[in-house]
C-alpha cells in the first residue's frame, strides 16, 4: 500500500489509535484523528497529537471529517455500524481495522496464526505462543491482546511468527488479510449491543477465512452450529476438534487428546474444565501444522499455568480451595467455572447490573452450591432469579463477602469468586478486581500462617 499523500483518518485515539498515527506520520501519510470522548477525557492523547500537528476532532464524529478522507482506520471497539462510517462506505471511502493496514505492510511469507471466537481467545492463543516458543521459536503473541499489530508492522522481521488474537470487530474490517492458520473456538451471542444482529457478529468471525487459500490451514470447533453453517463453503484445509464429523480432526477420549498417530495424556494439566481441553486441542492442531515437535507439544501444555482471573486457583484455606474468576463478567462465564469445579461451593458474584438474566445459572447452582455470597449492584436481582433453594447472604462489598464466606467455610469447600457480571459498579477493570480478592485471601493465609 503506498500511503505517500493519503488522506487517512484514524478512529479512536486509544494504544492503538496513537501507534496507528505513528506507523502512519512515518509513512508520510496525512493523518488526522477522529474521538467520540470529550477532550478533557482524552487530554494526554489531544497533546500529543497537537505537538505531532495531527488535526483532531473530539466529542463526536463529523461527516465532513469522514467523507474528506481517502482511508479510514477503525480502531478496535469502534463499531462499523456508527452512522459516519456507514455514510463513508456508501460514499466510497476505504474503510479497514487496524490489523488489516498493519497486514498490509507485512510481508506474507510470514507465517501467522489468527485466533477469533467467542471466549477462550488469549487462553488458547497465548498456548499456541507458548508452545511454539517451546519449540524454540521467536513468537510475536498480540493483536487483540497486548501489543497492537501496527506496533511491529515495521519491525515484524525479529519473529519467526505471528500469533495473533482477533476480536469481532478487527475481523469486520479486513479486506486482504490472510492468515496461515485460522481458529475459530466458538460462536455465542455477545458484544450485541455493538454489532447489528447476530448474524453480522457472525459474518465478522468468518472473515477470518475469507481470504485463505487451499494452501492454508482453518481450525474449528465441530459441533459449533454456526461455524457449521460455514465451514462447507472455505478453502483452507480443515481441521475440526471436539469430534470431528467422520472422526477426523483432533479428539478428546475422556482423559487424553488424539490428533492422528499422536496422544497428549492430560494428567497433570493445569487449565480446569472442558472448555479448556477445546482451547488446548485447538493449540495442538495450529502447532501440530507448524511443525511442532509432540514431545515439547506435551510439556507446554503440561506446564501451562492458567492466565490469572480466569478460574484461577489461589490457594487454601482451612481444608478449602479457593479461585479467582474476575474474568467471568457474564452468566455465561460463570457457569463454565461451575461446571469445572468440585461441589460444595461457595459462590462469589454480582457487580454492576447489564440487565441480562441470570436463569441459566439456576441448574447447576442448585446441584452444585452450597451458599450464595450476592454483592454488587446486581445483588438484589441475582437473589431474586437465583435465591430460593439455596442459602443467600448479601455484602455490601468483595470484603464483607470475603468475611462472611469464612464465617460459613468447612473443609473440602470449593469457594469460587465468579461475578457474573462486570466489575464497573465498584472497580475500574475486572483486573483490579480480581486483585483485590487475591489480596484479601493472601492475607488471611498469612494471618493464619502467623497463628494470629
Ligand atoms: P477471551 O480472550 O475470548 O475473552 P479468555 O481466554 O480470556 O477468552 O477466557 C475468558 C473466559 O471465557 C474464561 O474464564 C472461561 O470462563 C471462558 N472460556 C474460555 N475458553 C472457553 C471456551 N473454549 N469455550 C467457552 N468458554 C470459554
Amino acid at each position: 500500500m503506498e500511503l505517500g499523500d493519503r488522506k487517512m483518518l484514524v478512529v479512536g485515539v486509544g494504544k492503538t489509535g496513537i501507534e496507528t498515527v505513528k506507523f502512519l506520520l512515518k509513512r508520510g501519510a496525512r493523518v488526522s484523528v477522529s474521538d467520540s470522548s470529550p477532550v478533557e477525557k482524552i487530554a494526554e492523547q489531544a497533546g500529543m497529537l497537537e505537538s505531532w500537528g495531527v488535526k483532531l476532532e473530539t466529542g463526536g464524529h463529523t461527516r465532513e471529517t469522514f467523507l474528506a478522507a481517502d482511508t479510514i482506520v477503525l480502531s478496535p471497539g469502534v463499531p462499523f455500524g456508527i452512522a459516519p462510517v456507514r455514510e463513508a462506505i456508501e460514499n466510497g471511502v476505504e474503510v479497514i481495522s487496524e490489523v488489516e493496514l498493519a497486514s498490509r505492510f507485512i510481508n506474507k511469507d510470514k507465517p501467522t496464526i489468527a485466533v477469533t471466537g467467542s471466549n477462550g481467545k488469549t487462553t488458547t492463543s497465548t498456548l499456541i505462543a507458548r508452545i511454539l516458543e517451546k519449540n524454540g521459536r521467536n513468537v510475536f503473541l498480540g493483536a487483540n491482546v497486548g501489543t497492537p499489530l501496527i506496533q511491529i508492522a515495521d519491525d515484524y522481521d525479529r519473529y519467526d511468527v505471528l500469533v495473533l488474537e482477533l476480536s469481532s470487530f478487527q475481523l469486520q474490517g479486513i479486506e486482504t488479510f490472510r492468515p496461515d492458520v485460522s481458529v475459530i473456538l466458538n460462536v455465542s451471542p455477545n458484544h450485541l449491543d455493538h454489532h447489528s444482529s447476530f448474524d453480522e457478529y457472525a459474518e465478522s468471525k468468518m472473515k477470518i477465512f475469507s481470504n485463505q487459500t487451499e494452501r492454508d490451514w482453518c481450525i474449528y470447533k465441530a459441533d459449533d452450529e454456526v461455524i457449521g453453517k460455514y465451514v462447507p463453503r472455505i478453502r483452507p484445509r480443515k481441521i475440526p476438534f471436539g469430534s470431528g464429523p467422520d472422526g477426523d480432526g483432533i479428539s478428546y477420549d475422556g482423559r487424553g487428546i488424539k490428533y492422528g498417530d499422536d496422544y497428549y495424556g492430560l494428567e497433570g494439566v493445569k487449565l480446569p474444565g472442558y472448555h479448556n481441553v477445546e482451547n488446548i486441542m485447538a493449540a495442538i492442531a495450529a502447532a501440530t501444522v507448524m511443525g511442532c515437535d509432540p514431545r515439547l507439544i506435551h510439556e507446554a501444555v503440561i506446564e501451562f499455568d492458567p492466565l490469572p482471573h480466569r478460574i484461577e486457583y489461589i490457594g487454601e484455606i482451612k481444608g478449602a480451595r479457593f479461585y479467582n474468576d474476575s474474568k467471568s463478567t457474564s452468566p455465561g462465564a460463570a457457569l463454565r467455572a461451575l461446571e469445572s469445579l468440585p461441589p460444595p461451593i461457595i459462590l462469589i458474584a454480582g457487580g454492576k447490573d447489564k440487565g441480562v438474566g441470570f436463569e441459566p445459572l439456576r441448574g447447576t447452582i442448585e446441584s452444585k452450591v452450597k451458599l450464595m455470597v450476592l454483592m454488587g449492584e446486581s445483588r438484589f436481582r441475582m437473589e431474586r432469579d437465583l435465591g430460593g433453594k439455596v442459602g443467600t447472604l448479601l455484602a455490601r462489598s468483595l470484603e464483607e463477602a470475603v468475611e462472611k464466606t469464612l464465617e460459613n467455610l468447612a473443609p473440602g469447600d470449593t469457594v469460587l469468586f465468579s461475578p457474573a457480571c462486570s466489575s464497573f459498579d465498584m472497580f475500574r477493570s475486572y483486573e483490579e478486581r480480581g486483585r483485590r480478592y487475591k489480596e484479601l485471601v493472601r492475607n488471611i493465609q498469612l494471618i493464619q500462617s502467623k497463628g494470629l
